[in-house]
């Protein structure tokens, strides 16, 4: 066991009333002598975020606008709590960034996240990446970031988190580990691994966020569902290890708990396990190169007696198949994907679109656009806002149409 020597490390959990946020949180309390809260953030559950600002006491605290501060602020002052309570973007930055901060968890779902972890980033900060969008939208400007700014990247993703794990312990970030042949990434499937294209037809929300392994927001629920989940963390990998698209291979595991695998020259093939609980993987990643507790059972192998391994099917999960060709175009491909992405899973949790409109409208905004390269966050907020827009354009078409044939 190691000593803790000196003060303990201050954290920013930025997305803090999310699933990520809370699995961190409870590292946290599990390690009062390493880690004290610095800031925390939310964007819509703010009684939950005065709850956790009530008890972590954090310096800062951010909220989504102006308006939405000056209350809590003035409850914080009622209640004698000292944090100060900051708003938007602006805000989120500010946390990211604070020359007290030691570690940022960048736990915000979405392209929301991205202006934040890269302000984490360019301060040099020790990052622990949750916020995959950030890498597939602007992959390339992120890890020049890292390396230009000096930051410490640490993959939450239970995916990365394994890859990483099984990678020589002295891999440099972003740079290609010597003697790798593959990266074999895990999916669980979701919860319609077994389902045909009629039953996916008339999946509803609920279903799809209902997930048969692992407790998760949301979107990331939805992504899991329809794979699409697989393709962003295999463009995550890429950028992470370095690798090509084809050097990265999806396996479907539907226990999972094998976390995902390295695949080496020498035949050697080497696997990280636990139980799915997230716990392990930001212990992991707070603690590195050092080992805390997390919390979570040990891994009972007799109680769990087989392991499956299935190739994935890309007809009926075609968002993984339009990752992969959005992997391959490279440039801007891939923030078009993130970003129809999210207008799509945010139309079916409003059961606006079917679960298999999904990779539907995901396909006809990336056939529109032109790959192109990005140079910097400007250009990849643009092309975001673009692609939101045609898929937007997309979603009051058919709505006009299912109109046209009532
Ligand atoms: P969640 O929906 O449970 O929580 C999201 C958090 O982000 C909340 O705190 C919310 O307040 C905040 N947020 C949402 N929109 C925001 C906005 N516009 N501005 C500022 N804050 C906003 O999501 P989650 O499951 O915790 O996932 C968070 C991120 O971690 C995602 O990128 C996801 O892909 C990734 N991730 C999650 C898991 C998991 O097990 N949950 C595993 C691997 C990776
Ligand atoms: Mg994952």
């Amino acid at each position: 066991m190691s000593q803790v020597i000196g003060s303990p490390q201050q954290v920013s959990v930025l997305g803090a009333t999310g699933s990520i946020g809370s699995s961190t949180l409870d590292v946290i309390r599990q390690h009062p002598e390493r880690y004290q809260v610095f800031a925390l953030t939310a964007h819509s559950r703010i009684q939950a975020l005065k709850d956790l600002c009530l008890e972590h006491r954090p310096r800062f605290a951010v909220v989504a606008d102006a308006a939405q501060a000056q209350r809590l602020q003035a409850d914080f002052r009622t209640a004698d709590v000292p944090t100060v309570v900051l708003s938007g973007a602006q805000g989120l930055c500010e946390v990211a960034a604070h020359p007290d901060v030691d570690a940022v968890m960048a736990a915000i779902v979405g392209a929301a996240g991205l202006e934040s972890a890269m302000a984490a980033v360019t301060a040099g900060k020790k990052i622990l990446l949750a916020n995959k969008e950030a890498l597939v939208m602007s992959g390339a400007l992120f890890m020049r970031a890292v390396h230009e700014h000096g930051a410490q990247l640490l993959p939450i993703d239970s995916e990365h988190n394994a890859i990483f794990q099984c990678l020589p312990c002295n891999y440099a970030q972003g740079l290609a580990p010597i003697g790798v042949r593959r990266i074999l990434l895990t999916a669980s499937g979701g919860p319609f691994r077994n389902s045909t294209y009629q039953e996916l037809e008339r999946v509803t929300p609920a279903q799809a966020c209902a997930h048969p392994n692992w407790s998760m927001g949301q979107k990331i629920s939805v992504d899991s569902a329809t794979m699409m989940n697989k393709g962003l963390e295999l463009i995550e990998a890429c950028w992470l290890f370095a690798a090509r698209p084809e050097q990265v291979e999806v396996v479907i595991h539907p226990q999972s708990v094998i976390h995902s695998l390295v695949d080496y020259v020498d035949g050697s093939v080497l696997a990280q396990l636990g139980n799915p609980d997230m716990r392990t993987p930001i212990a992991h990643a707070m603690a590195w190169p050092e080992r805390i507790a997390s919390g979570v059972a040990p891994l009972d192998l007799c109680a769990l007696a087989r392991m499956d391994f299935i190739a994935p099917d890309l007809q009926r999960f075609a968002c993984l198949r339009l990752a992969i060709e959005a992997a391959q175009a490279g440039g801007s491909a891939p923030i078009v994907l993130n970003a129809a992405n999210e207008i799509a899973v945010a139309a079916f949790l409003q059961e606006r679109i079917a679960f298999t409109q999904i990779p539907q409208l995901i396909e006809e905004v990336l056939s529109a656009h032109q790959a192109n390269s990005v140079q910097s966050l400007g250009e990849v907020m643009a092309v975001d806002e673009q692609a939101r827009s045609a898929a937007n354009q997309w979603l009051s078409r058919q709505s006009k149409h299912i109109g046209l044939n009532q």
